[in-house]
């Protein structure tokens, strides 16, 4: 089977371990995790990074940080990962689901400056819902690590007086309008290093952001609260922290960042390439503002019975032996979220059973791209 996305281990990853072994330092202080944060706030271009246990711990400890409280609103998109909405839910606050742009398949703009002009209030300084809610926040996803349209979104929530917490997961490498994914406005900007995403921790998490303060609160809600030395905890906080034996394969993963981003984006290219004229078939977004990271490659399959196409592919593929996977669902037709408030969703709807993921790790051989190239065309030549 070719693999849709597998970590690619060839560095250091190893080497590192065991100096975590060797030097008994395994868990949550060694100096691994000090040299992790650094390269992470490097690679985003922001002042301050902290890490955690996973990037959905990260995302709800940064909810929590800028001041999301139980009963608020948060703005999500809803074509997102679970993760994105439980990290609201685990704040005892609930998602407001927004529709994305067909464009860049991110938070659209346009929806948002429309909806909080229609459906909120400001009362005595606090954005107000027309359920009563208060809306703390904005949770814009960085979809396939393509920024979204930051600058209109962070002017629209700084206007609206809204936080602006972005779940980047996979962004690391991508750039909107020249500037690293981290350095987009946001307070602060998540990325996980899950064994599917481009680096990987084996799993792990971080924030970064400009704001010293804001960041060393979102440590301390990660770290149990501790003021000091002694036992003294001032909060009920997490353990959310990262150890050294990730941060170890993390800097290792981080060291070839770039090969790996350069690796995806050429595989990226080669699909869209190959893809380019066959009918019905659509590209993976790639906005004018943006460079994508291509974290994953994919068609989508846009005619109106596209959605049974996209299966029927997944199925031939599967059968010689290639993974292929449809993207995410979006949360409107999630259970624990089919209540959640929402706007009307036509692009969500119509584009996330539209979507097949093909094979994409760093180290597809160019053998095996062919392979699965070969494989796309032939089943689009079946009548
Ligand atoms: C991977 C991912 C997460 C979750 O990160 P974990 O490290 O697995 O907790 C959150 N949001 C998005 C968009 C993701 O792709």
């Amino acid at each position: 089977m070719i693999p849709l996305c597998v970590p690619n281990l060839s560095g250091n990853e190893a080497k590192y371990l065991n100096e975590c072994i060797e030097s008994t330092f395994v868990s949550s202080v060694g100096a691994f995790v000090t040299r992790f944060e650094r390269m992470v706030a490097a690679a985003a271009g922001a002042a301050h990074c902290a890490s955690a246990s996973a990037g959905t711990t990260a995302l709800h400890a940064a909810l929590l940080a800028v001041g999301v409280r139980p009963g608020d609103l948060v703005i999500c998109p809803s074509l997102t990962f679970i993760a994105s909405a439980n990290a609201i839910s685990h704040c005892g606050a609930i998602p407001w689901l927004f529709d994305v742009d067909a464009e860049s398949w991110t938070l659209d703009p346009e929806l948002l400056k429309r909806e909080i002009a229609r459906a909120t209030t400001l009362r005595d300084g606090e954005r107000i819902h027309e359920s009563g809610r208060r809306v703390s926040a904005i949770l814009p996803v960085f979809t396939l690590g393509v920024p979204a349209d930051m600058d209109a979104i962070v002017t629209t929530a700084r206007e609206a007086g809204l936080a602006v917490v972005v779940d980047g997961a996979a962004a690391l490498g991508g750039t909107y309008k020249g500037r690293p994914s981290g350095k987009l406005g946001a307070d602060l900007t998540m990325y996980s290093f899950n064994g599917n995403k481009t680096v990987t921790a084996g799993g792990g998490g971080a924030v970064v952001g400009d704001d010293k303060q804001l960041v060393d609160f979102f440590r301390h809600l990660t770290t149990t609260g501790r003021r000091g030395p002694d036992y003294d905890h001032d909060v009920v906080a997490f353990n959310y922290r990262m150890t050294n034996l990730q941060a170890a394969v993390g800097c290792a993963q981080m060291e070839q960042l770039e090969t790996f981003v350069d690796a995806k984006r050429r595989i990226a290219a080669r699909y869209d390439e190959a893809f380019r004229g066959v009918n019905g078939f659509g590209r993976f977004p790639s906005p004018a503002w943006a460079q994508s990271p291509a974290w994953f490659s994919g068609v989508v399959l846009e005619t109106d019975d596209g959605d049974i196409k996209s299966a029927e592919l997944r199925a031939h593929l599967r059968a010689a032996d290639i993974d292929a996977r449809p993207f995410w669902k979006p949360m409107h037709h999630q259970k624990p979220y089919l209540d959640a408030p929402r706007t009307a969703m036509p692009v969500s709807d119509r584009l996330w059973s539209r979507i097949v993921t093909l094979p994409c790790s760093s180290h597809l051989t160019d053998a095996q791209q062919a392979h699965v190239v070969d494989t796309v065309l032939a089943w689009s030549r079946i009548p």
